[in-house]
């Protein structure tokens, strides 16, 4: 029988005969003239122990290449380990190296190597500790997502990665285009787009909200999961030029239901992951950030505070402290500001809303003092914002309006002002960062190494 190495350590029983194939991690001889392999597949934390005799077929021939990094299948038989910290141990029969890795060349040795350096060998680093365990609590994150979602009968949609609408009404976007831009710089001043593939200017997303909506005021609740593009050059550890975003969008809703699922969400799938991903979250908490476990513990066993933006821009203008950025009513918060509120005043997580039109796009649903819309943010601490919703404008009149507000052609969005024109009703949404809700989920300092792959200004190599 062939096995992963979870199902070795957690279920099987003793007296088996079994094939593993995995990647060594360390190897140690005895005087005895035993060998001792920690064997990992990634398919759990923990490494399985090889134990391999002098007389273990394969062995003499192939010894010298049994090092950290080579690739293995072994058989032998599955015995009770008498060593502590493990259930069970391999005691192999025969062993085949796949592949070797000289350890002369092998950039990933058994040292602690720093994350800056671990990025600049992406497609190796998910063979280490800490890498593997991301992906797997990115795996169990995905997949409690959604189950919440899907036990509640909302529907995944998939939304176009190519536009031609900007859904924040502003700028960021990455141009998506066939045109052979050396020549152009060459012949013309201006681009004509009418000549490029789609016909007029086309962009990669920066949210499937405006298309969620169609499928909301249609078939129900909703839900997309994709990737997302963001041209911002903000070089800071929770900004990413791709990443992937969670938006539900829900119609009959109103901002106070969007606030109760957004706080519903967030703790279903924290409580997920620490069950699934019980030995990976030890790791982070031990290892990674010491305080991990205990944040999401308190997250989920405690509502989330929920003030206005204008109680929260009272508070921190109270505060003891001296700002970078100063705060002002009428100005987006800055991460110092959230993180304070969420981290230090309140001590949880905590949902602002009703914030000034004038920062906010121009969808979300305008309220009675004309001063504020239906938005919030909800801000954990350590990452600070992890989730942008709102009660979406559903009045016909007043969207057009604003979109005009917004210096928006209301002609380029005809379709999106179709669903307040027939059968509008009340909707809302919002939107998770996926990889901001691994960092919390992990406690890694920077956004880039809680996605696999980084893009970021001048970074998209693997
Ligand atoms: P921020 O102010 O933190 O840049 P935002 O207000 O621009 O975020 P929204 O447009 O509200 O973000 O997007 C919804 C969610 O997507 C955010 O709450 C955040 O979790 C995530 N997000 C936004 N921009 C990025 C990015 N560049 N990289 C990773 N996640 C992002
Ligand atoms: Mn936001």
């Amino acid at each position: 029988m062939v096995a992963r190495i979870k199902d070795v350590r957690d279920v099987l029983e003793p007296g088996q005969t079994l094939t593993l194939h995995g990647w060594v991690r360390t190897r140690r001889d005895s005087k005895q003239g035993l060998s001792f392999i920690e064997l990992n597949d990634g398919s759990c934390l923990g490494n399985l122990q090889i134990i391999v005799e002098g007389t273990t077929e394969g062995f003499e021939d192939q010894q010298k290449h049994i090092t950290t990094g080579a690739s293995l299948e072994v058989t032998g038989e599955l015995k009770e380990s008498p060593g502590k910290g493990q259930r069970v141990e391999l005691h192999a029969t025969k062993i085949v190296v796949l592949g070797s890795a000289d350890p002369e060349t092998y950039p990933l040795q058994k040292k602690r190597h720093t994350f800056e350096y671990l990025r600049e060998i992406a497609h190796l680093r998910p063979r280490s500790n800490t890498f593997g365990a991301i992906a797997r609590v990115r795996n169990a994150a995905s997949a409690a997502i959604h189950n919440f979602f899907q036990s509640r009968h909302f529907l995944y949609v998939h939304t176009p990665i190519i536009t031609t609408s900007d859904c924040e009404g502003a700028g960021q976007m990455f141009r998506v285009t066939t045109l052979d831009l050396a020549r152009i710089a060459q012949i013309q001043t201006e681009i004509d787009y009418a000549q490029d593939f789609f016909g007029k200017a086309a962009s990669l997303t920066v949210s499937g909200q405006l298309e969620a909506e169609i499928y909301a005021t249609s078939t129900g609740p909703c839900y997309t999961f994709g990737p997302t593009f963001r041209a911002e050059n903000s070089n800071t550890t929770r900004h990413l030029a791709e990443f992937w975003m969670v938006e539900p969008e829900i119609p009959f809703f109103d901002l106070q239901a969007n606030m109760e699922l957004a706080e519903e969400f967030i703790k279903y799938v924290i409580s997920h992951v620490l069950e699934t991903c019980a030995e990976d979250m030890d790791f982070f908490n031990q290892r990674i950030e010491k305080t991990v476990l205990e944040t999401l513990k308190n997250i989920v066993d405690h509502d989330f505070e929920r003030i206005p933006y204008t109680t929260a821009v009272e508070i921190l203008e109270k505060a003891d402290r001296k700002w970078e950025f100063p705060v002002q009513w009428g100005h987006d918060l800055q991460s110092e500001h959230e993180r304070y509120l969420t981290e230090e005043h309140f001590k949880k997580p905590i949902i602002l809303f009703d914030y000034p039109r004038t920062i906010k796009p121009f969808y979300m649903r305008c309220n009675e003092d004309g001063k504020t819309v239906r938005a919030m943010d909800v801000l954990v601490p350590r990452i600070g914002e992890i989730i942008g919703g709102s009660q979406r404008e559903e009045r016909l009149d007043v969207l057009e309006a604003r979109m005009k507000e917004c210096h928006l052609d209301p002609e380029d969005y005809w379709w999106y002002l179709d669903l307040r024109r027939f059968g509008t009703v009340p909707h809302a949404g919002f939107g998770l960062g996926f990889e901001r809700l691994i960092q919390l989920l992990t406690g890694m300092q920077n956004i880039r190494d809680c996605i696999p792959f980084p893009r970021t200004p001048k970074n998209a190599e693997f």
